[in-house]
């Protein structure tokens, strides 16, 4: 891209990984003066992503050290450039995964630059500078305002945090299957995680009929109780996955393990979608029959556009929707990062940026 921005003259204090350990500590570096579309966002909290191991520990072989992680981010405005007229100085706001993309080709132009194949995300990522984009787990973020959303007055910057990530990522295939608009529909969320607590949440404000399908069975009171799903099929069950054949109108498998697509197809009615927004990181068993006897679609989705994430904000404003969350200083990333590889949280890890810090 030929576009300039001004000099990185600003220093900064965040956390980094520096090799494949995956480590984070203290790091000082610099971020690009505030340009004429930029934000300056100081940061208040930052959400702990599955993606954030993977950079640290480079295991998509892809990561440019040192990186500070971190794509769940909410703060405070600090500062605004001239061209920028929908942020003021001390708006609540959020910046998720994307950094920068073309904003030129037919997806950036209809607001679906996640699609964008020069989308650039915020940590790990190369900005329109040429220079590397480092993450939330920092003090300050300077960021294009066409990439930063508005955060609802009646949300806590905390709990809403994740939702930058894992919130937009279950909206989206939910609005891209008309599930936003047809109460009492059937909703089916494989998983119950950071990213299926979430879609049990907003299924609810939706007024869909929630069911979750999980293979743990202590999932099951969890579910129901606190998270308010309507129904629970434990997937290791024959008889309850029988039962719960051709009954769901749409699935959202959220679930980055390995596991088959047959039985969880067989769930839902004819013409029904299953849309996979988990990453297991070897090829998925799909058997034909589920597919051609019920006329059944698996597609995927990555993230949302900026128009979606503030949509979903504002929804999530709305119906008062949130993340469930653990928040945790700084110093405490590194125990957070390895609970977190066990799935030890429930549902969310968030950063408190300015939390007091024992080891700084
Ligand atoms: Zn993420
Ligand atoms: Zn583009």
């Amino acid at each position: 891209m030929a576009q300039t921005t001004p000099n990185h003259t600003q220093t900064v204090s965040g956390w980094a990984a520096h090799d494949s350990s995956g480590k984070i500590s203290p790091f000082i570096f610099r971020r690009r003066e505030n340009g004429i579309n930029d934000v300056t966002i100081k940061v208040l909290y930052c959400g702990i992503c599955h993606t954030d191991i993977h950079y640290a520990k480079n295991e998509w072989g892809i990561t440019m050290y040192p990186v500070v992680p971190g794509h769940e981010i909410t703060g405070v405005i600090t500062k605004v450039g001239s061209n920028v007229k929908n942020f003021r100085v001390g708006d609540r706001v959020g910046v998720g995964f994307l950094a920068a993309s073309c904003l030129e080709c037919d997806l950036c132009k209809s607001s679906q630059e996640n699609y964008c194949d020069n989308l650039q995300p915020t940590s790990n990522g190369v900005f329109w500078d040429g220079s590397i984009t480092y993450g939330g787990f920092s003090e300050m973020i300077v960021a294009d305002h066409r990439f930063v959303v508005h955060i609802p007055e009646n949300l806590p910057m905390d709990a809403v945090a994740p939702l930058l990530c894992a919130g937009v990522t279950v909206f989206t295939p939910l609005k891209d299957g008309n599930m936003l608009q047809s109460p009492g529909k059937k909703l089916g969320v494989v998983g119950l995680g950071g990213l299926g607590h979430v879609a049990v949440k907003l299924g609810k404000a939706f007024g869909l009929h929630v069911t979750v399908i999980s293979s743990s069975a202590s999932k099951e009171k969890e579910a129901r109780e606190r998270l308010g799903a309507d129904h629970f099929i434990l997937s290791t069950d024959i008889s309850q996955m029988q039962a719960g054949r051709k009954t769901l109108d749409f699935i959202l498998d959220t679930v980055s393990a390995q596991h088959s697509l047959g039985p969880i197809l067989e769930l839902l009615q004819m013409n029904g979608t299953l849309s996979i927004v988990g990453a297991p990181e070897k090829p998925m068993d799909l058997p034909s029959f589920p597919l051609i006897f019920g006329k059944r679609t698996v597609k995927g989705s990555i993230i949302g556009g900026i128009k979606e994430t503030q949509e979903m904000l504002d929804l999530c404003g709305k119906y008062n929707v949130t993340c469930d969350i653990e928040v945790v200083t700084p110093d405490q990333i590194n125990d957070a990062l390895d609970r977190l590889a066990r799935n030890d949280v429930r549902y969310r890890f968030v950063v408190h940026m300015a939390g007091k810090s024992a080891s700084l």
